[in-house]
């Protein structure tokens, strides 16, 4: 499986100067980029075998666990766009402001169950549960098929000891936390005159 879980227990960080944060395969980047395309959105990104498996969703996530938010599967990103913040140009594809909403490790919990699946598996069978190690989302959640066809999703957090249904950070936290930059920052830094 390639997880360092056995590396890690038997040994006391605080006491060896042996490397603990060795990238394991159930260890990897997300992030979700905050995008104002025609229709802002939120896009959630998964590395997955080298690559940003991505969901666009429009109302972005939730931390309370009776809310389901839509997420179109869409096409697969490059690994280093999970650093990109910027403004696409009119005319292209996206045009509009992009930041790093929120970014992170993540854990694959489907590889963690009696019938272990790999995270490309997981997107392969229509249901990923991933454990999020973010700034501001934390705990697990769950990306759900419901069609096929269109390729939509759901994405839900999941029950845990990390779920919060006061909690609004859509709305409460918008700046990047890459570069405390919000949306309208963006446009401002690349076109600073009114
Ligand atoms: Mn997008």
């Amino acid at each position: 499986m390639g997880s360092l879980d056995d590396y890690r227990r038997k040994r006391d960080q605080s006491k060896t100067p042996e490397p603990f944060s060795g990238r394991a395969s159930g260890d990897s980047r997300f992030v979700i980029h905050k995008h104002d395309a025609r229709s802002l959105h939120y896009d959630f990104r998964l590395e997955v075998n080298g690559v940003l498996a991505s969901w666009a969703v429009p109302k972005g996530p939730s931390t309370d666990p009776r809310v389901k938010r839509l997420a179109i599967h869409v096409e697969d990103h490059p690994l280093d766009y999970a650093d990109f913040e910027g403004v696409i140009p009119e005319g292209e594809y996206g045009a509009g402001a992009v930041i790093v909403w929120d970014a992170g490790r993540y854990r694959n919990l489907m590889g963690e169950k009696e019938e272990p699946l790999s995270m490309s598996q997981s997107v392969e069978a229509g249901h990923v549960e991933v454990w999020l190690e973010g700034e501001k989302l934390k705990g697990g959640y769950a990306i759900v098929r419901i069609d096929r066809e269109k390729d939509q999703w759901l994405l839900v957090k999941m029950d845990d000891s990390e779920a919060d249904a006061r909690r609004n950070p859509i709305s409460t936290e918008p700046a990047s936390t890459k570069s405390g930059r919000t949306i309208e920052d963006m446009y401002h830094d690349h076109d600073p005159t009114p």
